[in-house]
């Protein structure tokens, strides 16, 4: 990881400014992992080939709480609803949802940053065939987390080789949260996601925690939804989503 949490404070740090600080604050502590909050080791710094880069790692600890970030690509979130009946409750959640979809899809951009709208028909295609609507305690906003949550971002080159996504994104919830039924069940103010950086070709096939870039901590909310601007999208978007949802999403006229 070239980022983590600050010693003392809630922000992001990155290694080379971690280093300086512990050199002229030796008694700051160690910087944390955002996920687990555990505190983590400076690996690499005296290596003198140069081959491993700097990082902070998290410590070989057998007691330690799981960390997504620590494994390696080991968790993965799903949809798991299968089992439970469509209601009521998850027909309107549904229909509400595609009435709102550009408010949705303005702030799903917002999170991921570089996104196009097939990313996001992609997702939605995916959670809704697993009937996502089902979660009993999910709530409208929400839907685009488990989109989130569910789905890796990989970087991303058009046909003329600019780049349009560099790193590979990817979202955790902190590490008490093992699936999306528990971040439904927490309260407010503490639904919170990781957006975690990796330096990884779009070929790899495993997330690493050596190539842990960056990360931002998203608060979860609800306001976007009241946002007058995001009921504007432009004509392609709505063509493609129109195409891809025919029965939800009424073509342009
Ligand atoms: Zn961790």
């Amino acid at each position: 990881m070239f980022k983590a949490l600050h010693p003392t404070q809630s922000a992001p740090i990155s290694i080379r400014d971690y280093i300086h600080l512990s050199r002229t604050s030796p008694s700051i502590g160690d910087a944390r992992c955002p996920a687990c909050e555990q505190p983590l080791l400076v690996k690499g710094d005296i290596d003198p080939k140069k081959a491993i880069k700097t990082h902070f790692a998290h410590r070989r600890d057998p007691t330690a709480p799981v960390c997504p970030i620590k494994s390696e690509g080991a968790i993965r979130y799903e949809v798991l609803t299968d089992a439970l009946p469509d209601t009521e409750a998850s027909v309107a959640l549904r229909t509400r949802f595609f009435e709102n979809w550009t408010y949705h899809w303005h702030q799903f951009k917002k999170y991921v940053r570089a996104v196009d709208i097939k990313d996001f028909a992609s997702a939605l295609r995916a959670v809704d065939t697993k009937g996502v609507w089902k979660y009993r305690d999910i709530e409208e906003h929400e839907v685009i987390i488990a989109m989130l949550a569910t789905l890796d971002f990989q970087p991303v080159t058009d046909n003329k080789g600019k780049v349009l996504r560099s790193s590979w994104v990817r979202f955790w919830f902190r590490s008490d949260v093992a699936n999306l039924q528990e971040f439904w069940n927490l309260g407010d103010g503490q639904k919170v996601m990781i957006r975690a950086e990796y330096e990884l070709p779009a070929k790899a096939t495993m997330i690493r925690e050596d190539k842990f870039r960056d990360f931002s901590v998203l608060e979860v909310d609800s306001d976007y939804l009241e946002n007058e601007a995001y009921a504007q999208v432009p004509e392609f978007v709505r063509i493609v989503m129109s195409e891809r949802f025919p029965r939800m999403i009424v073509v342009p006229a």
